[in-house]
């Protein structure tokens, strides 16, 4: 059911559009996206967001800008002619409760699951990892965020960190754009994937995350747009 007309077509729609699909484009290029991750942004002055559509009836090289499908925040389809993808109140909880976000990257690293399933706090064991300084907190249901009441939990997890790890599941990111939360996401399977060897190499021995008051290289440089360049350079 339509309940909001959709965003004009300006300029910066047509951008978020095309940054939204680059975004996945660059996730699974990196080898973490697949045909099971989606990326949204909010739209711009809307309680309304851009996801990337359900790959079920287009395979993903094929999908552009103009398939990306219009949500409001009540779950209804506004544009486009693909659904969505089955988990949207991941993406619409998280927009009403954190006015900061503009984009929400949900996909199923393998390194960030595996220390789900282990209970094991994702923490900077590298020094891009820091984004993540805060730590990144764990929500423990088994189901895939298919109601409004799965997803208003997964955000009460969430809380106000830059992105949860769902356990037998993947992760959620955020980000105050989408070139930010896209790095972030990247970092974040980097930060599990180095912590994971860390623990193997160390064999039981107790392995010291980066410490908080370090001089190392600052999260303002890893979400410069050096980080979005390079990744978009390996395209
Ligand atoms: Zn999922």
């Amino acid at each position: 059911m339509v309940t909001q007309a959709p965003a004009k077509d300006t300029e910066e729609v047509r951008r978020l559009k095309e940054t939204v699909v680059t975004a996945s484009r660059i996730l699974d290029n990196e080898g973490i996206y697949d045909y099971v991750g989606h990326v949204s942004a909010r739209t711009p002055g809307a309680q309304q967001m851009f996801i990337t559509p359900h790959l079920r009836e287009l395979s993903f090289r094929e999908v552009t800008p103009r398939d990306v499908v219009t949500v409001d925040f009540k779950g209804n389809k506004v544009a486009g002619g693909l659904r969505p993808p089955q988990e949207i109140w991941i993406h619409i909880c998280i927009y009403r409760a954190r006015p900061d976000v503009n984009c929400v990257v949900h996909i199923h690293p393998e390194y960030c699951v595996a220390m789900g399933v282990a209970e094991e706090p994702i923490l900077p064991y590298y020094v891009t990892g820091n984004v993540f300084i805060k730590g990144v907190p764990l929500f423990k249901e088994p189901d895939l965020i298919l109601t409004e009441a799965l997803g208003e939990r997964l955000v009460k997890t969430l809380g106000d960190y830059a992105a949860v790890n769902m356990k037998w599941h993947g992760v959620s990111v955020v980000g105050s754009s989408i070139e930010e939360a896209c790095i972030a996401t990247i970092k974040l399977e980097q930060a599990a994937r180095i912590q994971a060897l860390s623990m193997a190499i160390a064999n039981g021995r107790p392995i010291q995350p980066l410490p908080p008051t370090s001089n190392t290289i600052t999260p303002e440089f890893i979400h410069s747009t050096a980080g979005w360049k390079y990744y978009l350079s390996r395209l």
